[in-house]
């Protein structure tokens, strides 16, 4: 069961925290996510349940 970003159970400052650490430790081109108040996302379609990042090169 997948938790959306306005489920109760999700972690917001600990998706915050995980997409900090990929921009750490890889070269991140793009983060899609559409959770609210996440520094770095940008919205797209079907990313309200997980993230996908896209790394350079
Ligand atoms: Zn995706």
């Amino acid at each position: 069961m997948p938790v959306f970003w306005w489920d109760a159970e999700y972690d917001k400052q600990g998706t915050a925290k995980l997409i900090e650490m990929f921009r750490t430790f890889a070269p991140v081109a793009f983060v899609l996510f559409n959770g609210p108040d996440i520094p770095f996302v940008r919205k797209a379609t079907n990313h309200d349940h997980h993230f996908h990042v896209k790394l350079r090169g």
